[in-house]
């Protein structure tokens, strides 16, 4: 049942929204139990919601979802409760406010069940840099196998309810769609800007975004609608509308060609069952260059986003007994995990005196050349295809042997829209070896309506 439908029958009023959330949070504690995908799980404060929505119900109050249990990506502020963007460096911090995002839901008459696990500040694609505090989230199809990350937690969840329900969920480099694709779920980020990043611990500013995961194109769309808009408290947050194109002919990036035989089979004849138009076009530049740039770029401001957390203003506190430098090495060296460790090594080189030229200017450079690419293919046609990811999810025991450039090279596809800030969209083509594969649809700027569009006609065929 799509969410719309599920609303509709909640205003109907033959069950109490107590009783129908009471139920929902039975399933959602056994989806958690098994999957481990939640960093907390919001028992008490759903029920409270539900009596005021009771109340509310009588009084005939509208909202466009009304009593729907969604989920918030851990890296999204919520009032009250634990928010650690996946780390332990954050433990038991409570945000005084909400993102706006949430601030939306809520007005629609949401109810936040839980917050979802990730990789620690998003630094990952597998969901397996969790910290001390966190388990690592499993695949809904095979246990032995990862959900995608950084939301993991939030796929895997949508994918395992057996009620409507969306997620809030967050994108640097592709965190939306890969989990999306490899739990089999629709995974939709916005071009950069539409939705206010207020209240979103950041990973790196220039790249963030929020988005959903829903189990239908429709469901995704809808929260996005709910969620984009102007806010003044975002300087990057835009003004204009997402427009519409009509589809006649698409692109298919070549190189995205070049990933497991099986994943290429099932997008090339994905495509067929589509019966649209389609041209075979070139990004190299974005082919070569988007993931050094990308991790340059990211890395950078995520070393300068984490030297707040420290123990002092931010972070975990401890009483001090050394001197002052001494006292932030200790915090910083017991709290982060080791992807963030790396990050912000490697993120502090790039910008150091002496090396910013030959790297993080050098990655800007590269970053304005693809944006330069993307739009020269996206003036003649109106959506690039490409599978999501170029394999199916993979079993934990392959990934503890990829070293992190390997790690960091399953990104190849879905970094360079994260680049050009484009809006892009994931949705299950079919299976391979009964696991779920996805085909992603990249969009010029403000061009959601479009790649919604032919998400939707994906999942006509499939
Ligand atoms: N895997 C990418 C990274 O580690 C993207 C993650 C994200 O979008 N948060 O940076």
């Amino acid at each position: 049942m799509s969410i719309k439908q599920q609303v509709r029958l909640i205003k109907e009023g033959k069950i109490s929204v107590v009783d129908y959330v009471k139920d929902i949070l039975k399933q959602s504690a056994k989806i958690n139990d098994e999957l481990k995908c939640l960093n907390y799980f919001a028992k008490e404060e759903s029920i409270k919601r539900a009596e005021i929505l009771d109340k509310e119900l009588k009084q005939k109050t509208n909202g466009k979802l009304f009593g729907i249990p969604i989920t918030a990506k851990d890296d999204l502020c919520v009032k009250g409760m634990p928010t650690t963007s996946g780390s332990t460096i954050l433990r038991n911090y409570k945000p005084p406010y909400n993102a706006t995002c949430i601030e939306k839901v809520l007005m629609e008459k949401g109810i936040i069940i839980g917050k979802t696990c990730q990789d620690e500040f998003g630094f990952g694609s597998f969901n397996t840099n969790t910290s001390l505090d966190f388990e690592r989230p499993l695949n809904p199809f095979d246990k032995e196998r990862t959900t995608g990350g950084s939301s993991g937690g939030a796929a895997a969840f949508v994918q395992k309810a057996n009620f409507p329900t969306v997620a809030l969920a967050e994108s640097t480099g592709g965190s939306i769609v890969n989990p999306a694709s490899f739990c089999g779920v629709v995974g939709l980020c916005p071009t950069y800007g539409l939705v206010s990043r207020y209240g979103l611990i950041d990973y790196a500013n220039s790249l963030d975004k929020i988005g959903t995961i829903g189990k239908t194109v429709e469901d995704a769309e809808l929260l996005l609608d709910i969620i984009k808009g102007f806010d003044p408290l975002d300087p990057t947050s835009i003004k204009q509308e997402s427009k519409k194109i009509n589809i006649k002919e698409i692109a298919i990036q070549k190189e995205a060609l070049d990933v497991d035989k099986e994943v290429k089979d099932l997008f090339l004849e994905t495509l067929k069952k589509l019966k649209i138009k389609y041209k075979e076009v070139s990004l190299p530049l974005t082919a070569k260059y988007a993931i050094p740039a990308y991790y340059i770029i990211a890395m950078s401001e995520a070393s300068t986003n984490l030297a707040k957390y420290c123990g002092m203003r931010y972070g975990k506190e401890e009483e001090i007994k050394d001197d002052f430098n001494e006292y932030f090495s200790k915090i910083r060296s017991s709290y982060f995990g080791r992807e963030a460790k790396r990050r912000i090594i490697l993120g502090t080189f790039a910008r150091m005196a002496g090396y910013r030229d030959a790297f993080y200017v050098k990655a800007l450079k590269a970053r304005s050349l693809i944006i330069q690419e993307y739009k020269k293919v996206l003036k003649d046609y109106p959506v690039i295809a490409t599978p999501t990811m170029p394999l199916i999810a993979p079993k934990f025991k392959d990934i503890t042997k990829l070293t992190p450039l390997q790690n960091y090279m399953m990104d190849i596809l879905t970094v360079g829209p994260n680049l050009a800030g484009l809006p892009h969209l994931s949705v299950n083509a079919g299976f391979i070896s009964k696991m779920p594969c996805g085909i992603m649809f990249t969009g010029d700027h403000l061009g959601e309506n479009t790649i919604i569009e032919i998400g939707k006609k994906v999942e006509n065929i499939s």
